[in-house]
């Protein structure tokens, strides 16, 4: 999504991706088939780029690093991207920054049960590295709960009222430009499961949650776009949750609804061009398409999908349905943001995404 704005842009763009025919792949100039941590393959990508930037985070930094040293221009910087890829570190960053969070304590490994009876139940625990979408999450209701065996970030389980997301752009010269706070829901999984644009709440809480996102931007200091997750508590605190140093899934109703969407400020952000306007034109709900069964993906229902009014679908063109994998998104803008979320749910009924081996 990221390719599309970039060549609009008149960008020449290369991807570094391992699988051949990779979504971003069928869109980009050039394609360099290699893992996120083949330092070959990052070097070639490098050697033909002026600016390179991530749209996940899970990248070897060490291997950036070792670019951004030989002159390389990355954005956001490779430090930051290793701030963030750790939860832990991640979470004491925002506590020296005097920034709102849970309580919570930073473990070299998996909690015993002594640490769990120490630190008090229920606790979230979080992998530090490598989770997303909920994977490398677990709820421990006591101490006698199973952990997952990975290096740990304990968390107390804060009561959450809503889920919020607010994007937040931040240019080269440290300007930023802020979207309206939306709210997300999530499933049993903890996947996305709809996401209202703009956020129901009141405009004094709006300000705050704007306030307080671009305010972790600013600590962070890099340049790009960031997804900031905040809690809203029901005693109406907000808590930073987490940052991702990217366009971000809470953001992929831009590309319908916002003057400027994250994708082609993100690129216009590490290409150190002036940001756009983040000015909502319409209010919007988005839902993901998660594929059924597994195998070669087979599309069905697109009709029934498309003939409801304001739907736009995003299909990512991945080859393979797997448990649990997004296959794209569903956006549907309506002036009235209830009948926008009813259609949503309409259309992503009617339409399924299906591996042929059932
Ligand atoms: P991921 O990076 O995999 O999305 P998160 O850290 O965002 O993982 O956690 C996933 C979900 O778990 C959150 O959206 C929220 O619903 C719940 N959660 C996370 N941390 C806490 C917490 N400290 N207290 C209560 N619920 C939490």
């Amino acid at each position: 999504m990221m390719v599309l704005p970039a060549k609009r842009l008149g960008f020449d763009v290369a991807v570094l991706d391992p699988t051949p025919g990779a979504p971003a792949a069928q869109l980009a100039d050039h394609h360099v088939v290699g893992a996120f941590d083949d330092a070959e393959a990052l070097r070639r990508l490098a050697d033909r780029s002026d600016v390179i930037t991530y749209d996940l985070e899970h990248v070897d930094t060490e291997i950036l690093e070792g670019l951004a040293s030989a002159g390389h221009r990355l954005r956001p910087e490779p430090d930051l991207l290793a701030l963030v890829q750790d939860k832990g570190r991640q979470r004491s960053f925002f506590a020296q920054r005097g920034l709102p969070g849970p309580r919570f304590e930073v473990l070299l490994d998996a909690p015993t049960p002594a640490q769990l009876a120490a630190f008090g139940g229920p606790v979230m625990q979080k992998a530090r590295w490598g989770g997303y979408d909920g994977r490398g999450v677990r709820r421990l209701a006591d101490a006698h709960a199973t952990p997952m065996p990975v290096p740990s970030l304990l968390e107390e389980c804060v009561p959450i009222e809503l889920e919020l997301g607010v994007m937040v752009a931040r240019g080269e010269d440290g300007a930023e430009a802020v979207w309206p706070p939306v709210e997300m829901s999530f499933d049993s999984a903890h996947m996305l499961d709809a996401l209202v644009a703009p956020a129901r709440i009141a405009p004094a809480l709006r300000q705050r949650a704007e306030a307080l996102a671009a305010a972790v931007v600013d600590a962070l200091g890099g340049v790009g776009v960031f997804g900031v997750e905040l809690f809203l508590t029901p005693g109406g605190e907000l808590l930073v949750n987490e940052v991702a140093p990217r366009p971000h899934n809470s953001g992929h109703y831009t590309i319908e609804a916002s003057v400027t969407d994250q994708f082609e400020q993100h690129v216009r952000a590490v290409a150190g061009l002036p940001l756009g306007s983040t000015a909502l034109l319409t209010p919007a709900v988005t839902v993901n398409l998660v594929g059924v069964g597994q195998g070669p993906a087979r599309v069905v229902g697109l009709e029934d999908a498309l003939a409801l009014p304001g739907v736009a679908v995003h299909l990512y063109g991945k080859d393979a349905v797997r448990p649990g994998r997004k296959m794209g998104h569903l956006t549907v803008v309506d002036a009235d943001v209830e009948a926008a979320l009813v259609r949503a749910h309409a259309a992503r009924d009617a339409l399924r995404i299906e591996g042929s081996q059932g």
